[in-house]
Order: structure tokens, then sequence, then C-alpha cells
């Protein structure tokens, strides 16, 4: 997968977005209608993070993971990539890849 856009639905009702994609709005229901799909820049801010010391098996320690918002505010949780740079902050610019088990990982813009 090229990690140039991400995937998202937009609610037709509440115009909120979701990722990755869904066929119902979380919000709003299934009488919102089928959501619209849309592809985001893959670039968002670090509203949060956190780093387990203790991850979940399959992990590696420390596994940091962040809160990252993309366009429209849709909010996606993001893994570090290997490559993920410098220890990140909040408000910080982040680049986000697809990596080969389609987690989301994030990336210091630098
Ligand atoms: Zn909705």
């Amino acid at each position: 997968m090229s990690g140039k856009t991400i995937t998202s639905s937009k609610c037709k009702a509440c115009s909120r977005v979701i990722v990755p994609p869904r066929e119902t709005c979380p919000y709003c229901g299934k009488n919102a209608g089928p959501m619209e799909k849309i592809e985001l820049p893959n670039r968002g801010v670090v509203q949060s993070y956190t780093t387990l010391q203790m991850p979940p098996e399959g992990f590696k320690a420390p596994l940091s993971m962040a809160l990252v918002e993309l366009e429209h505010g849709a909010l996606i949780l993001c893994l570090a990539s290997e490559h993920a740079g410098t220890p990140i902050n909040i408000g910080n610019q982040v680049e986000i890849e697809v990596d080969s088990e389609d987690r989301f990982c994030y990336r210091a813009i630098t």
C-alpha cells in the first residue's frame, strides 16, 4: 500500500470523518445512510501519546503509540514506525504510513 493518503469515511449527516473507513457512522447509526469514502493527506498532528513498557504479545517493548488528528478532525491511533525518529510531543506534525500488517504507524516530520 502506498502511504500517500489515508482512506476514511465521511458521514453525510454529521460530517464526522472516521478512520479506518466504516459502512455506518458510529455516532449516527444506520439512519444516516451509507458513508462517503474520502482520502485524507497522510499527515497529522499528535494529540496525545503513550508508551507501554509491557505491550501486548507480538510487540516489542517499549511500544509507543500516538493519537493523531488528520484533516477534518479524523483521529487515528498509530504505532511508532521503525523509523519514527525523534521522540514526539503533543502538537508535533507526523506522517502516517501503513505497515506490512495494515497498521497505522507514525513518523516525525523533520
Ligand atoms: Zn454521523
